[in-house]
């Protein structure tokens, strides 16, 4: 093994997102529908998700004004992306705060409707990772309890040393608010070949739970893997901070998302899982 930490993205990383989320992105549309009362909700989600899957790297998933993924990336993207089209265009719920509360309770009261369907050679490439003896930790945005119950279905040996730790908040452009010389060493942003907007890098939060990992474990950044299916959210940040990085590639990567990882000083991508076993040494 080539890593002292091997930290892992959960959705689309493990699972095989465009399957298992087809549930929750049929029940997410509904009960928008019936929370906003928007009869006509069907015609309009239609006509957004063609506009959204026609420039997904254009059209990406805005977040407190800031564009933070690809916005085809995978369904629970996609879902929020095309209801905050829609919302934008009625000018409906047009206070941040409000706003950002109406999608994290979709968000959250459908996820638990996801299938859970996993990629082919996820207990394998788990289950080398954890008898490796090298700490492998789930780092995902979604709930800690709900990840952590797909991963008891998949039941891997070793199971009881697969750390999950869930609400990363990847997904929000932050300050640290305190003074801390690697996060201060970061730039503001990347740009890619091909993409027309900037790759956002300072992700406070997000920092926050990679260097709670780095310090309680007491290893370097340099010498973590940290594996993802959307270089924006994963892997944009480790990258900067020096920890080697893996794009696990999928039917709705984009082609930017290649290349800003192949940018990276240590980046590298494969079409399956197995790439990561390769990648580590195992
Ligand atoms: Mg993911």
């Amino acid at each position: 093994m080539n890593y002292e930490l091997v930290i892992l993205d959960f959705d689309g990383t493990f699972t095989d997102v465009e399957k298992e989320a087809g549930p929750f992105f049929a029940a997410y549309k509904a009960d928008a529908k019936a929370r906003l009362g928007l009869a006509d909700l069907e015609e309009a989600w239609e006509r957004c998700q063609a506009i959204v899957a026609a420039d997904p790297a254009h059209y990406g998933w805005s977040y407190e004004g800031h564009v933070v993924a690809p916005g085809n990336a995978d369904p629970y993207l996609r879902a929020t992306v095309i209801l905050n089209m829609i919302l934008d265009e009625r000018g409906l719920v047009s206070d941040p705060e409000e706003r950002r509360k109406l999608l994290q309770t979709l968000y959250h009261a459908n996820y638990p409707k996801a299938d859970t369907v996993f990629r082919p050679d996820a207990k394998r490439v788990v289950e080398a990772l954890l008898a490796s003896g090298v700490p492998t930790v789930v780092v995902t945005n979604s709930e800690t309890s709900a990840v952590e119950a797909k991963i008891d279905l998949l039941s891997p040996a070793g199971r009881e040393r697969l750390r999950v730790c869930g609400d990363a908040k990847k997904y929000i452009v932050a300050e640290l608010g305190e003074p801390d010389p690697r996060f201060d060493a970061l730039p503001a942003e990347v740009c890619v070949e091909g993409l027309r907007r900037p790759i956002l890098v300072r992700r406070g939060h997000y920092y926050r739970q990679l260097r709670a990992l780095w310090d309680e474990l007491e290893v370097a950044p340099e010498h973590t893997l940290v594996v993802g299916d959307i270089f924006e959210l994963d892997l944009a940040l480790p990258g900067k901070l020096g920890s080697d990085v893996h794009l696990v590639l999928k039917e709705m990567t984009e082609e930017y998302e290649r290349r800003a990882v192949e940018g990276c000083a240590h980046g590298a991508v494969s079409d399956g899982l197995r790439g990561v076993l390769t990648r580590v040494g195992l």
